[in-house]
């Protein structure tokens, strides 16, 4: 096979070399594999014994062993080209499943919205920890002896929050019934988004305040609406139909993303306060 040093531009074939990169430095060529731009970088070893590819999620890895040469290793992954493409797009999947996981660490769902979270260890903060949110971005200030950890006021944060919507939606929904709950607990099951029981007790998880606020409000509509009609009837969907009309999406969202609710905020801090401050 044809191995050229050419102008990119002129590259039709499926797997060619399209630019040298500077030998020494670690910056391999770029070669055109199974149609993409690969990078391919070009690792001389004394141990190795034979001309061997590594495949990573952003390319490949050749081990030159002494006595080989630079466009011979090229030649060696231009004749594997089918197989590096498939394990290439492998590692590319793996990498993008692993991903999510990585950028939730530091963020916390809020109203809908991914927002990060920093922990401020400030030496003359005297107060108990302090959550704000500004601009977009959600703040844990603490003095850096403080006893209460930065997840556990993140937690109570989260909950006076979920209390104000929840009490908003409630009071909408109680002057279209007429009926109110004999009270409202606020809690934080990891089973159940609500509740109404037989008292005509509410109880609504803290964990919708990181959904959108409809979602929210369908579970406060759907478990007022079960202080007068006790059963899922006909007449129960309608009523919560004709008080929440994001009813049918709501309950879409929870069945594809309800699960993110269920995050850990120690693992979400855990990047930021590995016992140390962070900015
Ligand atoms: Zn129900």
């Amino acid at each position: 096979m044809a191995l050229r040093y050419a102008n990119w531009r002129k590259l039709l074939a499926p797997a060619e070399v399209i630019g040298a990169g500077t030998i020494g430095t670690g910056a391999g060529p770029t070669i055109l594999l199974g149609g993409k731009v690969v990078q391919c970088q070009l690792v001389h070893s004394r141990t190795g014994r034979r001309l061997r590819i590594k495949v990573k999620p952003d390319g490949l890895e050749v081990i030159v062993p002494e006595g080989r040469t630079d466009d011979e290793a090229l030649a060696f992954v231009m004749a594997n080209q089918a197989w590096a493409t498939e394990q290439l797009a492998r590692a590319r999947k793996l990498a993008a499943l692993r991903r999510p996981e990585k950028r939730a660490q530091g963020h916390v769902l809020f109203k809908g919205e991914s927002l990060p979270v920093r922990v401020i260890r400030s030496e003359d903060w005297r107060a108990p920890n302090r959550v704000s949110l500004e601009d977009g971005q959600i703040s844990i200030t603490c003095a850096p002896g403080h006893s209460t950890l930065p997840a556990r006021s993140l937690e109570n944060w989260l909950r006076k929050q979920a209390r104000d919507r929840i009490e908003h939606h409630l009071e909408a929904v109680a002057k279209r019934i007429k009926r109110s709950p004999r009270r409202v607990y606020v809690m934080g099951q990891r089973t159940k988004w609500g509740n109404c029981s037989g008292l005509g007790n509410l109880s609504i998880n803290w964990r919708l305040i990181m959904a959108p606020d409809h979602v929210l409000q369908y579970i406060v509509t759907h478990e007022m609406v079960h202080l007068a009609v006790p059963d899922h009837s006909q007449r129960f969907w309608l009523t919560v139909q004709s008080l929440c009309k994001d009813s049918d999406r709501a309950r879409q969202w929870l069945a594809a993303h309800g699960q993110k609710l269920m995050m850990d905020l120690e693992d979400v801090l855990a990047v930021r306060s590995p016992g140390g401050s962070s900015q």
